[in-house]
């Protein structure tokens, strides 16, 4: 089964295919997003940005950033990728 280490070195290792540093970001945010809903856990154990352990809250939404700062930072990667 893919986990998210294989997952990060598969997109590491494959060629960019034009893409820009961006795009490749904003792709390896959605295959982190896809690979938690096929797992049925959509709480990763590390930020998908920085792989800083996170503190989980005990209800409501599962975090997938350690932070605000990696959760801008990843939506800034999306909201300019393609431009
Ligand atoms: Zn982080």
């Amino acid at each position: 089964m893919v986990d998210t280490l294989n997952l990060n070195m598969i997109i590491d290792q494959e060629p960019n295919h034009g893409l820009s540093r961006e795009q490749q970001e904003r792709l390896r945010l959605a295959c982190f997003e896809l690979l938690a809903v096929m797992l049925d856990d959509p709480a990763p154990p590390n930020c998908i940005e920085c792989d800083a352990e996170i503190t989980q809250p005990a209800t409501g939404r599962p975090r997938q950033f350690c932070g605000d700062a990696c959760r801008q930072r990843a939506a800034y990667y999306a909201k300019t990728a393609g431009q």
